[in-house]
C-alpha cells in the first residue's frame, strides 16, 4: 500500500510531489490525459515569481516535474475512473488496476470549455486563441482582440484585457449577460469594451501566416453574418473541473468542484484525503495558487499520516 497517491501533475499535483518526496513520503503520482495540465497549453508564463523574463508553459511544468523526481516522486500514467474513500485504506480505481492508499491528494484541475468551431484547436496556444487572458492579455499590447461569453469570467477577462488592448469585443449569445450586476455594469461601462448581443462565434479565421485575423460570426436574431478583425480570441464560456470520478463520494458544488471542508483549504470530508488547485478553486485558478494549494495539502497529509503513526 502507498503512503500517499496524488492524482494529477498540474502546478498543485506536482508541487504536492516535491513536498511530499522531501518528507519521505515517497509518493506516488498518477497523471491522467494532459501531463502537466493546463499551462501546458500557454506558450509564455510571465507572472509565475522567480522568472523575470517570463518562462514557456511547458518548460515551467518540466522543471517542475524533475525537481519532484529528484526527490523520489514516482509517476504512473493512468485515468482514475472510481473512488472508494470509506475505510483505512483509500482505493483508486482505473478500471484494470486498484490502486491502495493511506492518503490522498486529488490535483487534478479544470479544462477550459471550448466553442468546438473551426480554427480555435489549430490556432490555440501561441496562434490567437487562449482561454486565460491573465496569462496571455499581455502579448495583445494595443491590439484589437474578442472575448467570447457572458458569465462572470467574461467580464473578468474582458476587463483586465482593457489594459493592454486597444478595443475588446464581448460576443454574447443572448442580450443579457450572465454575470453579476456590478461586474455587468463594470463592463458595459467601459468604454474601450464594444459588447456584441445575440451572437455567436461560427468559425476563427487565420492570416497567411497561420496566426488570428478575425472571428466569423452569426446574428441568432436576424441570422446575419460577418466578420470581426481581431489578432487575439479569449474563450471566456467556463470551465469544468475534472472530478467526475469524486461524483457521489466528495461534497461538489453545483458546478462540480470539490468544496473544501472547514476552515481548511485542502480537507476532505474524509479523513487523509485532501483537495487541491483548480479542481476544488473556481475563483483564483492562477499557476501559483494552485502551486501553494498543493503545498499546503501536501504538509496537511503529512501531518496526518505521522498523527496515524502509520509511517
Ligand atoms: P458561467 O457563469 O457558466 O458563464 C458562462 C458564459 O458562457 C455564459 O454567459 C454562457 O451563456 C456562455 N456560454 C456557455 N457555453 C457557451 C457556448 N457554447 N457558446 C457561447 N456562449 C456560451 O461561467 P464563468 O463565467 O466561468 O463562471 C463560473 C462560476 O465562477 C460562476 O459562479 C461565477 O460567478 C464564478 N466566477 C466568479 C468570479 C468573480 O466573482 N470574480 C470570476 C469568475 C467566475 P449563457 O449566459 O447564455 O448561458
Amino acid at each position: 500500500m502507498e503512503n500517499l497517491i496524488i492524482l494529477g501533475t498540474g502546478c498543485a499535483g506536482l508541487t504536492a510531489g516535491i513536498y511530499a518526496a522531501r518528507a519521505n513520503l515517497n509518493p506516488l503520482i498518477i497523471e491522467g490525459s494532459q501531463p502537466g495540465g493546463q499551462l501546458t497549453t500557454t506558450s509564455e508564463v510571465e507572472n509565475f515569481p522567480g522568472f523575470p523574463e517570463g518562462v514557456d508553459g511547458y518548460e515551467l511544468m518540466d522543471r517542475m516535474r524533475k525537481q519532484a523526481e529528484r526527490f523520489g516522486t514516482r509517476f504512473k500514467s493512468d485515468w482514475i475512473e472510481s473512488v472508494d474513500f470509506e475505510g483505512p485504506v483509500k482505493k483508486l480505481s482505473s478500471g484494470n488496476t486498484t490502486y491502495e492508499a493511506k492518503s490522498i491528494i486529488i490535483a487534478t484541475g479544470a479544462s477550459p470549455k471550448f466553442l468546438n468551431v473551426p480554427g480555435e484547436q489549430e490556432m490555440f496556444g501561441s496562434k490567437g486563441v487562449s482561454t486565460c487572458a491573465t496569462c496571455d492579455g499581455a502579448f495583445y499590447r494595443d491590439m484589437e482582440v474578442v472575448v467570447i461569453g457572458g458569465g462572470d469570467s467574461a467580464c473578468e477577462e474582458a476587463l483586465f484585457l482593457t489594459r493592454f488592448c486597444s478595443k475588446v469585443t464581448l460576443i454574447h449569445r443572448r442580450e443579457e449577460l450572465r454575470a453579476s450586476p456590478i461586474m455587468a455594469e463594470r463592463t458595459l461601462k467601459h468604454e474601450k469594451i464594444e459588447p456584441i448581443w445575440n451572437t455567436i462565434v461560427e468559425a476563427m479565421l487565420p492570416d497567411e501566416e497561420g496566426n488570428v485575423r478575425a472571428v466569423k460570426i452569426r446574428n441568432i436574431k436576424d441570422n446575419t453574418e460577418s466578420e470581426i478583425s481581431c489578432k487575439g480570441v479569449f474563450i471566456a464560456i467556463g470551465h469544468t473541473p475534472n472530478t467526475n470520478f469524486a461524483e457521489g463520494v466528495l461534497d461538489l458544488n453545483p458546478f462540480g468542484y470539490i468544496v473544501p471542508q472547514g476552515k481548511s483549504m485542502v480537507r476532505t470530508k474524509y479523513d487523509g484525503v485532501f483537495v487541491a488547485g483548480d479542481c476544488s478553486d473556481p475563483n483564483y485558478r492562477q499557476a501559483v495558487t494552485a502551486a501553494g494549494l498543493g503545498c499546503q495539502a501536501s504538509l496537511e497529509a503529512e501531518r496526518w499520516l505521522f498523527a496515524q503513526e502509520t509511517i
